[in-house]
């Protein structure tokens, strides 16, 4: 039976890492990196997001700096307050919260950040860097997934990956992370024919689509590597995009939902801040051993 990706408590490991680094950051910069986030309204689910952003930041020894404005707020006010978080030495990441109230455009707000402080990896830049494989920074949610499959095979050279769904935020970047390593990879969406024989050719299926048990147990690859992104919450509570019970008796390893790619997307979060202030502040972060 497969492997059960224990996210929880790679977070977890990941968390300590980076804390220890904060330490020798501190010491060597003479401050804390700083990590800002900003909410726009009041909506429930992206305020839990930031307090739990905030929370996590603190314990591992970064400075949070929050700013909740009203649901009204204008455009031209979030542009303002975007351009002063980008000229805050303080400040090496910046972090808008999504959905934004329909009055702002997400994009514009995406593109006012300084690239070099766009510890989320939305802007435009960062996307072209992460596609040319230069140096920037990766969408936390993806590279959390990339450390998982890591964590089961150091090598992903050759294998057939298939990533369901293509979102800015999710699908584009992982299937990127994935070329980046040398996997084949076939992106599939809601146009994509033949869903199930897409996903039984692949050695490595990452399914981030939004729909309950979208992917079946069935059209596993008996031994693939199965990465649930999906966050649904159903009558029963949270599921995946994958049918579970079922996928687990075909996968050799598989990520439950709760406990699986979910923990790891702030854990990244802290350690592209983390890598952040050291580029800013020239000071050395050993990566490998994040
Ligand atoms: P999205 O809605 O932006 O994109 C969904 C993608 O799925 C689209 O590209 C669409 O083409 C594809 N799709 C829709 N129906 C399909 C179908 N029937 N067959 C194949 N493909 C189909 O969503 P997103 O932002 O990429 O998020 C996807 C899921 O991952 C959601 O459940 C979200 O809650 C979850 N998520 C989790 C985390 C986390 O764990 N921290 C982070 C981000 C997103």
């Amino acid at each position: 039976s497969a492997t059960i990706i224990d996210g929880k408590a790679f977070a977890a490991g990941l968390r300590t890492r980076i804390a220890t680094q904060v330490v020798t950051f501190r010491d060597a910069a003479g401050r804390a990196p700083g990590l800002a986030v900003v909410l726009v309204g009041e909506d429930p689910a992206s305020s839990v997001y930031v307090r739990s952003k905030g929370k996590a930041t603190r314990e591992a020894g970064m400075e949070s700096f929050e700013h909740r404005l009203p649901a009204d707020t204008d455009q031209a006010t979030l542009l303002a307050l975007v351009e002063q978080l980008n000229a805050d030495p303080t400040v090496d990441g910046i972090l808008v919260q999504l959905p934004l109230p329909g009055q702002i455009d997400a994009q514009a707000v995406i593109q006012a950040i300084d690239p070099d402080k766009d510890v989320d990896g939305f802007h435009p830049v960062n996307a072209g860097r992460l596609a040319t494989g230069v140096e920037g920074f990766v969408p936390c949610t993806p590279l959390g997934c990339l450390m998982l499959l890591k964590s089961i095979h150091p090598s992903l050279s050759g294998m057939d990956a298939v990533v369901v769904g293509r979102s800015n935020i999710v699908g584009k970047p992982m299937a990127q992370l994935l070329l980046g390593e040398s996997c084949t990879v076939t992106v599939a969406h809601s146009r994509t024919r033949n869903l199930a024989e897409v996903v039984g050719r692949a050695d490595i299926v990452v399914a981030a689509v939004g729909v309950p048990g979208l992917v079946k147990g069935e059209w596993i690859k008996p031994g693939a590597s199965v990465i649930d992104v999906g966050i649904n919450r159903i009558e029963t509570g949270l599921v995946g995009d994958v049918e579970y019970d079922a996928a687990a008796e075909r996968a050799g390893a598989i990520t439950p939902v709760p406990g699986g790619v979910g923990p790891m997307t702030i854990a990244v979060l802290l350690r592209n801040t983390l890598v952040s202030a050291g580029r800013r502040e020239g000071v050395a972060i050993d990566q490998t051993a994040l």
